[in-house]
């Protein structure tokens, strides 16, 4: 059954609908979910995320709103002159902290779900997507608290990681710890190699000692921070760097008597969360790994902070529909409800289907990702395709989406007492934080030039693809013959990129980023419509996003949006539940 759109009112309300229910009222998120996570798994996880769904248009959304309208403060001094850098936080904000903690946002992974030890990064990542369309600031210290539990449990000597690990990724908001990563330094954040000042000293007794500056540190409280340095006597670049771990407590309790807060930056976006400016001086640290190995650890970190990233940003993008769909129920214009005027209703499609394609992407990365840490080999070459890929586009789905957002409102979107701002403010951070956009069209260059990884994301995408095929694909064959065009425009362009000169190939590396994501994302769109044949709408966005994305003469996606608009239209926008 189709919902069909409320009666519209005057004025569109800001507030969510008592009863909404965030994961109940994502069919797409559930078949996209349940084709990554297996039925007992999910199963088990069904209240959770049921409880996050009803928790996020409710709680998580007021304490957003407040959290970011009263940032932390930094108080450096004591009243008698004494060093105490403390940040003080708004109510709202501790709730948000517990709130991630004990639903699993960033800790589900780590505990057992139902009859699976762990539960699946795609299913943590779910909850992930429920919490962050409600709160993105709060999420990045979820991200790296979750990352540098990651990144301990790998690498650091056993004594180190039993000590923090099993904190950072506690349930019990009494015993629980928070990560951060300070990598940046001023002389930047891309060119790591080049620009870690920051030095590493091991004292008489074997201990550690760095001194620098790291320009950028968010969740700058957290208790235990990794931290790149140049070893002593460490080669340039990134081989002489180490990773280490720099608590903001020594065992005994007190203060790292070298570690400062000096400022806390004034940002345009996710408020709610401190990002300061930290300066090391002689501060102890704990060494996870030396030279030669640390830069490439936390590169894992930075790999799954990639990952988290594409949650948030394909949430922003949700957020920014969701508001959208409010409005075209609410208001009216010309005399009729917005969402029965073609243009109106075509803004809501295409927005719908690039947020699908967005979300099949990233939890299909998260499905690989979790192969691969379990040491599958053959998961090592796609996942490299996939982070830069991921990362790149989404967040800019996620800009774009959230402007799309303010105008879908009207003058309306673009008052504070609606989400649309803050989802302005804080979607435009997501493509410059864990590298920019060029830097992951750089990274992919890598990957494809330097570790040969395109024919194994190839090969993952065509087995995707593969399924659908096998599922029975009655009225997908235009999306699927889409698609397999766009792996041989792939494959031609992994062979010219070895064969042009550095600046050619790095100028061609952002259009390869791009038409990797959206082959791939059409790929898995069409999978999810093969397992679900009964499913008009699953059918008519991957055709829809085949055309859009991938056929490369782009009259057929204007051509096939036209046609959807008048076949579909609604119930591509206002996918059916099933409770409704
Ligand atoms: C709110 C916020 C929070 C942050 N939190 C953290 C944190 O917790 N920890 C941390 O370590 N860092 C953090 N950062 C830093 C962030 O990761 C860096 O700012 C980011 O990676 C970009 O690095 P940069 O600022 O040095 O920019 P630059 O490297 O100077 O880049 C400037 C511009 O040049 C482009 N560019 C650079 N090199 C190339 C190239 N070779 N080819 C083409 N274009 C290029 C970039 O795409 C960009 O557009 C944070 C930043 C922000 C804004």
């Amino acid at each position: 059954m189709v919902t069909r759109p409320m009666p519209s009112s005057s004025v569109i309300d800001p507030r969510p609908g008592d009863d909404e229910n965030w994961y109940r009222e994502d069919p797409p998120l559930q078949q996209l979910l349940a084709l990554h996570v297996d039925e007992a798994t999910l199963g088990a996880a069904e209240h959770r995320l049921d409880d996050l769904g009803e928790l996020a248009p409710a709680d998580l959304d007021r304490w957003a709103r407040e959290a970011d309208r009263h940032e932390p403060t930094l108080e450096r001094r004591s009243p008698t002159g004494e060093r105490v850098d403390r940040v003080d936080f708004h109510p709202a904000y501790e709730n948000l902290r517990l709130a991630a903690r004990i639903n699993g946002v960033f800790t589900a992974s780590w505990h057992e779900m139902g009859e699976a030890e762990r539960a699946p990064r795609a299913l943590t990542f779910a909850l992930g997507y429920l919490y962050a369309q409600a709160e993105a600031g709060y999420y990045c210290p979820a991200c790296m608290t979750d990352g540098a539990a990651f990144v301990l449990d790998r690498h650091a000597p056993e004594p180190l990681a039993e000590r923090f690990v099993p904190r950072l990724v506690s349930r019990d908001p009494d015993e629980g710890i928070e990560g951060a990563m300070y990598l940046t330094e001023k002389e930047g954040g891309s060119d790591v190699g080049a620009s870690t000042r920051t030095r590493a000293r091991q004292a008489e007794d074997g201990t550690w000692r760095l001194t620098g500056e790291k320009w950028f540190a968010s969740n700058c409280t957290a208790e235990v921070a990794m931290a790149l340095a140049r070893m002593p006597d460490g080669e340039e670049g990134t081989e002489g760097l180490g990773l280490f771990l720099v608590p903001r407590h020594l065992s005994n309790g007190s203060p790292n008597p070298g570690l400062h807060l000096e400022r806390l930056k004034d940002k345009l976006g996710v408020q709610s969360m401190p990002t300061g400016e930290i300066v090391l001086d002689e501060a102890h640290a704990h060494l996870v790994q030396g030279a030669g190995s640390g830069f490439k650890a936390m590169a894992e970190m930075v790999n799954l902070s990639r990952l988290y990233n594409a949650v948030a940003s394909v949430a922003v993008a949700r957020r920014a529909l969701r508001e959208g769909q409010r409005a075209g129920r609410q208001r009216e214009t010309f005399g009729q409800p917005l969402h029965e005027h073609a243009l109106f209703l075509r803004d809501l499609v295409e927005l719908t289907v690039d947020v699908e394609g967005g979300l099949a992407f990233t939890l299909d990365q998260a499905e690989v990702f979790d192969r691969w840490a379990e040491g599958e080999e053959d998961a090592r070459a796609p996942l490299r395709i996939l982070t830069p890929c991921a990362k790149a586009m989404t967040a800019k789905l996620g800009v774009a989406a959230a402007s799309e957002g303010c105008e879908l409102l009207g003058g309306q979107g673009y008052i504070e007492e609606y989400v649309t701002p803050r989802l302005l403010r804080d979607a435009q951070v997501l493509p410059i934080w864990e590298g920019t956009t060029n830097i992951q069209a750089l990274d992919l260059l890598r990957a494809v030039a330097r570790d040969r990884a395109l024919p194994g994301f190839l090969a993952h995408s065509s087995a995707r693809l593969a399924e659908a095929e096998a599922e029975g694909h009655e009225g997908l064959e235009p999306a699927i013959a889409r698609v397999r065009e766009g792996y041989e425009r792939i494959e031609q362009a992994g062979e010219r990129l070895a064969s042009v000169d550095r600046d050619t190939a790095e100028a061609m590396a952002i259009d390869l980023t791009r038409d990797a994501y959206h082959v791939h994302a059409a790929a898995l769109l069409a999978r999810r419509a093969a397992h679900h044949p009964d499913d008009d709408r699953a059918r008519e966005v991957a055709h829809l996003y085949a055309a859009r994305h991938v056929a490369e003469d782009r009259s057929l996606g204007r051509r096939a949006v036209r046609q959807a608009l008048a076949d579909h239209g609604t119930e591509i926008a206002y996918p059916a539940t099933s409770h409704s």
